[in-house]
């Protein structure tokens, strides 16, 4: 979608620091980590946020989930745990109208979340 900065990234026009890429989804270290680790990881498709999933594209929720998993088991957050958080909307604290998650770890979180 044109003027998306996510798309722009998953397209490469706007380079990041991308740490993982299929067909389907790109993952790439957020530019303002909150913890030792913090990545985000995207659909390629514009899906605009949570509210856009339906029968026809859930599928790539599983997909992204899989993905996170596997970045969270090479950067051995496994035995100490994550967080992954998808913000929705603007009490949800979306700030790019592009789907995705975020992963989190390397510290100790806090709950509940501000
Ligand atoms: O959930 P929310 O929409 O607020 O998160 C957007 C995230 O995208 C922020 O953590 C921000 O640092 C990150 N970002 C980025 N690279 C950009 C623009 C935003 O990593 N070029």
């Amino acid at each position: 979608m044109k003027n998306c900065i996510f798309c722009k990234i998953a397209s490469g026009e706007v380079p990041s620091d991308i740490i993982y890429e299929d067909d389907k989804v790109v993952a790439f270290n957020d530019l303002n980590p909150q913890s030792p680790v913090h990545f985000l990881v995207i659909p390629k498709e514009h899906i605009s946020s949570i509210k856009d999933i339906n029968e026809e594209n859930i599928s790539i929720i599983s997909h992204i989930f899989l993905v996170i998993k596997k970045i969270a088991h090479e950067k051995l957050l496994d035995e100490k745990g994550y967080r992954i958080v998808n913000n929705c909307g603007e009490f949800g604290g979306q700030s790019v109208d592009h789907l995705h998650f975020h992963v989190l770890g390397g510290r100790e979180m806090l709950w509940p979340p501000g």
